[in-house]
């Protein structure tokens, strides 16, 4: 039987209250497929500057070294607010964290199920029958760490500088992370850029195209990314993956989520170093916060955790037929009518539970 050393880095507010059902998740696979995880729970985030005297410890970072992938909750609460920037739980942990493991790869599925259209500000008729997008994000190159950088006076005047910078080689990895997600999807990948006013656009068109040529059973097409932003609104349904650079991404990957409706169910993926058979080391989380409004009252919604679970066994452990298996459960029980507060609304037919009940019942499907 192989063994899977994930490093189980909970963090703050809700993190551990959505952790312990991922655990649980877990669990059930491994005794369902015949696979065994080892997990290392390590301090991360307010809970690490708490107990370890900052947001990563080394121990943590050790942990993750040794893992095969990382299951992350989530940072951050008032309590540490009033600290230096640096010193704070998301800049301390998060962003080493993404440069340590050279996390480029940021995938965000935003899927709204059927019964949930409800939640979505977009026109219902639209996303009839759903909707479901990937988003895949360049993450560590582009305008966001470009260089040079520069605010203070030029030429008698403030000014600002922010430098957009792309090697091929950087558009090349990640294009090939969404062609290989599209292959396990409806495989159409959409590229978006800004070709017609940047040259980091042309050079990004140019290596996407490429690239395409090694997946000839994927079909590709391109936007300018001001046009993409209006037809996710007016088409959501048309878009499989969304592949983008940073910036771009950032702001078309929120717009996504949102279409989607509901922040408790959306699970995200930032994936790093490429392995053997298409795999990658990758760190997997929830795409909200650590939502201290209802942290401590057991109501959260472990979805997203849960969801986030999966794309670990996919992307990085390669169980993809586990993967689907978490994916399902999900969906039978939505299906069924059962909801934690974030989206129950007292339609008929649906049932309110709390954080445990709803991995109680995600565990009973698989
Ligand atoms: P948030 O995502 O924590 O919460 C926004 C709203 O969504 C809240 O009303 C919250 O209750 C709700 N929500 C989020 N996840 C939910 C879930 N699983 N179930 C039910 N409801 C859920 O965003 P925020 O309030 O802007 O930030 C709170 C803290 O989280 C801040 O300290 C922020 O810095 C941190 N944060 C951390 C991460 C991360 O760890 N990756 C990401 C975003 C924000």
């Amino acid at each position: 039987m192989s063994t899977h050393k994930i490093a189980v880095l909970a963090g703050d507010g809700i993190g551990p209250e959505v952790m312990k059902e991922a655990r649980k998740v877990l669990d059930a696979i491994a005794s369902k497929f015949q696979v065994s995880f080892e997990f290392d729970e390590q301090l991360v985030g307010g809970a690490g500057i708490d107990g370890a005297g900052k947001a990563l410890p080394e121990a943590t970072l050790k942990a993750c070294e040794a893992a095969d992938a990382i299951l992350f909750g989530s940072v951050g609460g008032p309590k540490w607010e009033n600290l230096p920037p640096n010193e704070q739980p998301e800049r301390g942990a998060l962003l080493p964290l993404r440069k340590h493991f050279g996390l480029f790869a940021n995938l965000r599925p935003s899927v709204c199920f059927p019964s949930l259209t409800h939640a979505s500000p977009v026109k219902n008729e639209l996303i009839e029958g759903g909707f479901n997008v990937l988003c895949v994000r360049e993450l560590t190159g582009g305008m966001y760490f470009g260089e040079p950088k520069f605010l203070g006076e030029k030429d008698g005047e403030r000014t600002a500088i922010d430098t957009m910078i792309y090697r091929e080689s950087e558009i090349e990895r990640i294009a090939h992370v969404a062609f290989l997600a599209a292959q396990g999807r409806d495989k159409r990948v959409t590229s978006i850029d800004k070709a017609n006013v940047l040259q980091n656009g042309i050079l990004w068109r140019e290596t996407v195209e490429k690239v395409a040529k090694g997946y000839p059973d994927v079909t590709l097409d391109h936007l300018y990314v001001d046009n993409a932003a209006m037809q996710l609104i007016r088409r959501p349904n048309d878009f499989d993956v969304v592949l983008a650079e940073n910036l771009f991404g950032d702001i078309l990957s929120d717009e996504m989520a949102m279409i989607a409706g509901s922040l408790g169910m959306l699970a995200s993926a930032s994936l790093g170093a490429s392995k053997d058979g298409g795999l990658y080391f990758g760190m997997y989380e929830p795409s909200g916060g650590s939502a201290p409004d209802i942290a401590g009252q057991g109501i959260a919604n472990p979805i997203a955790q849960i969801l986030s679970t999966a794309m670990l066994l996919r992307y990085s452990l390669g169980l993809e037929e586990a993967a689907t298996c978490i994916d399902d459960a999900v969906k039978a029980v939505i299906d069924e009518g059962l909801r934690t507060g974030d989206l129950f609304t007292g339609e008929e037919g649906t049932t309110k539970m709390n954080t445990t009940e709803m991995g109680d019942a995600i565990v009973a499907k698989i």
